[in-house]
């Protein structure tokens, strides 16, 4: 009997109408061989821990499930802040949603699947380097309990792709919530099509939002669940220090999902301005500018809802994103500080923190980790991290302070103990550095996927020590931070 019919598949967005996809078969790839297949993710789907045959056939785009029916969706979406009507998803299909063991459905898409009608230029690959950092870093950040799709496969084959270099074709099959995107409101909003409109509000409001079935307004209640989980997921990048780089209305998820990772980087030196995708050349989607961003694309969204819901109505829930995000921000940080409670003069000592460390180019990750060691460690090697020792010893005098006044007037052993042990569970040792990528695919390229997996495992679990593994977690050489990331995946 087939994996497929032992799971629960349901392809309800092929049940919509016409004009919210077209039906394609995907094309495979040559001689497919898999890259990494996720256990974990599997078991919750019931899928089995040892990836065979079948699934490979299902993963390279060889043969289609009885129980799936892919379709590339259709959406449209302001790129670089110019609306691009032309959009939907010209490399991967929806292959319909698996329901969890707890009885939740995901998508599962096939990125890479090849050609559909929205591939305008494009080639409908995706290429073995991109996939990889996509997969990486969807299980990096779900490891770091940021809201974001997953990956559950990856498919590696001869097929030849041309980047800038001639490169292979990857399939990755990605699962999430949902693949409703923004964009996929604009579409229907700027071709005039209300009834598909309403349709679609309804559907997101049945599928993912079902407490606003009831309420008063529908419509107005899901725009503001869509505005609370998009400002506390750009406070979660911001506090881990996650660059997006193509922050467009099509990449944005209405379930608040870190969604479609591109030319993505964390930050390493603390740099309120670092740009990681090397063709925005405006910065548009510099690391400081994704909160108003956040706003710019909500108000992109509120504007395809407009038929919908009342000017004044989306003017008032449009005004509560910025609260939302610092307030999640002041959450996040305070936590990852080990402050309990909060002080008016808290933003000033996390200010003079980031100062601090734009100034002396310190890294972020390896700062608040060292931090969280303090118990066990001691203040110097917090120092070592800092050009300016002096200034990095005033700071740390006065952050001890802070933490004796969090304390009720002193620390003891045991609440410095306590502090630290939380705070290593809030700030990663390891996260996804550029250079590590470009290891691992490198290796991958010449058939070794030995790094992938050990990243792919260090990464699920960021905050646990796994002695062994030190370098994983240190410093980027200095090539590792010259490093240039395009938008070619
Ligand atoms: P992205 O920048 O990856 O979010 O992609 C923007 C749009 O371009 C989406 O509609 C993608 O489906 C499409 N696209 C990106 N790369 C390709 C490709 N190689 N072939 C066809 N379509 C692509
Ligand atoms: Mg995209």
């Amino acid at each position: 009997m087939s994996i497929w019919n032992r799971v629960e598949v349901t392809t309800r967005f092929s049940e919509l109408p016409s004009a919210f996809y077209t039906l394609v078969q995907p094309q495979p790839l040559t001689t497919p061989h898999w890259v990494i297949w996720n256990e974990d993710l599997a078991a919750e789907f019931g899928l089995p821990p040892e990836p065979n045959q079948e699934l490979l056939s299902t993963f390279s785009g060889q043969e289609v499930p009885d129980v799936c029916v892919p379709l590339a969706m259709k959406y449209a979406g302001h790129q670089f802040g110019m609306y691009n009507p032309d959009l939907g998803d010209g490399r991967g299909l929806l292959y319909g949603e698996l329901r969890t063991l707890h009885g939740q459905y995901y998508d599962l898409h096939l990125k890479g699947a090849g050609l559909t009608p929205y591939s305008r230029m494009g080639d409908g690959r995706a290429v073995l380097r991109s996939s990889i950092r996509e997969y990486l870093c969807s299980e990096a950040m779900a490891g770091l309990g940021i809201a974001t799709t997953r990956a559950l496969a990856l498919v590696g084959s001869d097929t030849p792709v041309r980047r800038e270099t001639m490169e292979t074709g990857a399939m990755l099959a990605r699962v999430a919530q949902t693949h409703i995107r923004f964009g996929h409101f604009e579409h229907f909003f700027y071709t005039n099509q209300m009834t598909e409109l309403a349709l679609l509000a309804d559907t997101v409001i049945d599928w993912y939002y079902p407490q606003c079935r009831g309420a008063e307004a529908p419509y107005a209640q899901m725009f503001t669940h869509i505005v609370e989980r998009t400002a506390h997921m750009i406070a979660d990048w911001q506090a881990v220090g996650f660059a997006h780089g193509v922050m467009n209305t099509d990449n944005m998820s209405i379930l608040g999902d870190t969604f479609d990772y591109g030319p993505f980087a964390f930050m390493e030196d603390y740099e309120p301005g670092f740009i990681c995708n090397h063709s925005d050349y405006q910065g548009r989607y510099r690391f400081d500018q994704q909160p108003s961003i956040g706003l710019w694309n909500l108000t992109a969204l509120a504007r395809a809802l407009s038929p919908l819901i009342e000017h004044s109505e989306l003017e008032r829930i449009l005004s509560t994103y910025e609260k939302t995000m610092q307030r999640r921000y002041s959450v996040v940080m305070r936590s990852k500080l080990g402050l309990k409670h909060s002080h008016e003069q808290d933003s000033q000592l996390f200010d003079d923190l980031f100062q601090l460390m734009a100034a002396n180019h310190t890294d972020y990750t390896r700062f608040l980790r060292q931090l969280s060691c303090i118990d066990i460690e001691g203040v110097q090697p917090i120092l070592d991290l800092v050009i300016d020792r002096e200034q990095a010893k005033n700071w740390v005098e006065r952050y001890l302070v802070r933490c004796a006044q969090d304390d009720g007037g002193t620390t003891s052993d045991d609440e410095l103990q306590r502090r630290c042990e939380f705070m290593r569970t809030k700030n990663p040792k390891y996260i996804l550095r550029n250079y590590l990528a470009h290891i691992a695919i490198e290796k991958a390229e010449q058939g070794d996927y030995s790094d992938v997996e050990t990243l792919a495992y260090l990464l699920a679990h960021p905050f646990e020590e796994h002695s062994g593994y030190e370098e994983y977690a240190s410093l980027p050489p200095q090539w590792g931070k010259e490093l240039e990331v395009s938008c070619s995946s």
